[in-house]
């Protein structure tokens, strides 16, 4: 076990499910760490073939991000973790009210951080996704953090994304007992076709 885990029992780990659902999540499952990958060339896609227009802009986001190799250090203090998943309609998904959505993931994945914290779980990392710099400081020009050498403006809610440190949204979901199929424009006519978007707290 590693030394940093805090006298845990499952119902300390089924509480922190609940603050997911409650929060606004669908679902939120607990995971043994050491099921979470993470890969070099995921994270290499941010500033990849397509680079991501984000890249760069915020403290959260590569090449201010320790990346995989950050992760791995981490991951090596942390026995479990929580996921969580947030359904939404495709058609949502591909429309203005994504970054809506996304927030909600944000604030989901911080109040699950916070909570472990308060728990015991002192050293606790959330991840969520998209860029920061994109769905809380878009009226910014720049990130406070990076240009100002402030600290974050949305620091009790805004996390880094999973993307970042090459963590396999797949694998993840498939360990947290999800489907990690993942929808695509061309589904958006089958009026029923659902979509998600994903966390996971790093409990340490
Ligand atoms: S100040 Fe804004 S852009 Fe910078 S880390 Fe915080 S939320 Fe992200």
């Amino acid at each position: 076990m590693p030394e940093n885990t805090p006298a845990v029992t499952e119902e300390h780990l089924v509480h922190l499910t609940w603050e997911a659902i409650e929060r606004g999540a669908t679902s939120s499952a607990i995971i043994s760490s050491d099921k979470i990958e993470v890969k070099e060339a995921l994270a290499a896609l941010c500033n990849g073939e397509y680079r991501c227009p984000n890249y760069g802009l915020a403290a959260g986001c590569p090449p201010y991000v320790g990346g995989p190799a950050e992760f791995k250090k981490w991951q090596a203090n942390s026995q479990y973790s929580i996921t969580v998943k947030i359904e939404i309609p495709t058609s949502v998904m591909f429309s203005s009210d994504r970054n809506e959505v996304m927030q909600l993931l944000h604030q989901v994945v911080s109040a699950v951080e916070q909570k472990a914290i308060e728990t015991g779980f002192t050293q606790s990392k959330g991840f969520a996704g998209g860029s920061c710099k994109n769905l809380f400081c878009a009226d910014h020009i720049s990130c406070a953090v990076l240009k100002e050498d402030k600290p974050c403006r949305h620091i009790t809610v805004a996390r880094p994304s999973m993307s970042g440190f090459g963590i396999d949204v797949s694998l993840l979901m498939k360990a947290s007992g999800w489907s990690a199929e993942i929808a695509n424009k061309s589904t958006l006519s089958e009026s029923d076709n659902m979509s998600w978007v994903a966390g996971l707290i790093l409990l340490a």
